[in-house]
C-alpha cells in the first residue's frame, strides 16, 4: 500500500473513519468504492500472516525431525536427553559431558574421518543419555540409528531364513551406510563365535566407509576386547576414543540391577 502522504499529495480523496479497535484514522479513496482500512488493523493482519507462515515452517521441520527421531530408533525414555540435562557430580562425569559435546559439535569432522567413540561403564551411569544426545544432535543433518548388538545380530540371522525379505548384503549395507551407528549394550551377552563374526563385519564394512560408530559397554577394556575378538577390537582401537563412565549409578533402581549382574 502506498503511503498515506503520498496518496494525498497525488490529490486522491480522504476521510476519517473511525476502527472500532484503534480510533479514528485517515482512509484514502483507492479507487471508486475502495477506501484504505486502519492501518492498524493492516499491520496486525500482515504480522498475523507471517506468523502463521512461520508457525507453519517451525511445524514441517518438527515433523521432519520426529520421522527422523522415529527412523534413528532411539529408546524413548532417551528421547529428550540432551547436554543441558546430563546431570554432572563428578569430574569424571563433567570429562564425559565435555567429549560427548565435543564429538557432536565436531561431527562433520568425525564424518571424514570415521572417528567413533567407546563408552564404557556400568549401567545408569549415563552412557545412554550422552550417546542419545550426540545422536539427537546430529540427526537434523545426518542419517543415524540406535541399535543394540543383540537387535544387529537378529537383523542378520533373520535374513538366513528362507523366506527372509532381505538378503544379509541389504541388512550389511543398511547398517553399514548410516551417517552414525550407535551400538548399545555391546557384551551383555557371551560373545559366540557366529555373533563375533556379525559384529566384525557390520564394524569392517563402518570402517571401509570411514563411518563413525559409537559403542557402548558394560564390559571395561579387557572385557570387550574378548567379547569384540582380535580383529573387530583392532578396528576399533584405532578408530574410536575410549571414554569411561567409572562412577556408580545415581538411579538406585540401575544400581540394584547391576549389582545383580542385569543390563539397565
Ligand atoms: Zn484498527
Amino acid at each position: 500500500m502506498e503511503p498515506l502522504s503520498k496518496a494525498i499529495e497525488a490529490g486522491k480523496q480522504t476521510r476519517q473513519v473511525e476502527c472500532e479497535q484503534h480510533g479514528m484514522f485517515t482512509s484514502v479513496n483507492i479507487f471508486r468504492t475502495v477506501w484504505s482500512r486502519c492501518p492498524t488493523c493492516e499491520d496486525l493482519r500482515h504480522k498475523a500472516e507471517q506468523e502463521a507462515v512461520e508457525r507453519g515452517r517451525v511445524l514441517a521441520e518438527r515433523e521432519r525431525l520426529q520421522q527422523k527421531l522415529g527412523r534413528a530408533a532411539i529408546p524413548k525414555r532417551f528421547i529428550g536427553r540432551g547436554f543441558d540435562n546430563f546431570t554432572v557430580h563428578n569430574e569424571g562425569q563433567a570429562k564425559a559431558l565435555e567429549i560427548a559435546q565435543a564429538y557432536a559439535e565436531g561431527f562433520d569432522a568425525h564424518m571424514k574421518t570415521g572417528r567413533g567413540l567407546v563408552l564404557s561403564g556400568k549401567p545408569g551411569t549415563g552412557k545412554s543419555h550422552l550417546a542419545a544426545a550426540i545422536l539427537q544432535s546430529v540427526l537434523a543433518r545426518h542419517a543415524v540409528l540406535y541399535v543394540t548388538c543383540m537387535d544387529v545380530i537378529r537383523m542378520v540371522r533373520e535374513t538366513w531364513r528362507k523366506d527372509s525379505p532381505e538378503s544379509e548384503r541389504d541388512v550389511l549395507q543398511r547398517l553399514g551406510r548410516m551417517s552414525l551407528l550407535v551400538i548399545d549394550e555391546v557384551g551383555v551377552q557371551y560373545g559366540t563365535e557366529g555373533e563375533q563374526t556379525i559384529l566384525f563385519d557390520v564394524l569392517d564394512l563402518r570402517y571401509r566407509e570411514v563411518l563413525p560408530t559409537i559403542l557402548m559397554t558394560n564390559q571395561d577394556l579387557t572385557g570387550m576386547k574378548q567379547f569384540l575378538g582380535e580383529r573387530t577390537w583392532d578396528r576399533i582401537r584405532e578408530t574410536c576414543r575410549w571414554v569411561p563412565f567409572e562412577w556408580e549409578s545415581y538411579r538406585p533402581q540401575a544400581r540394584k540391577e547391576a549389582i545383580e549382574g542385569k543390563q539397565a
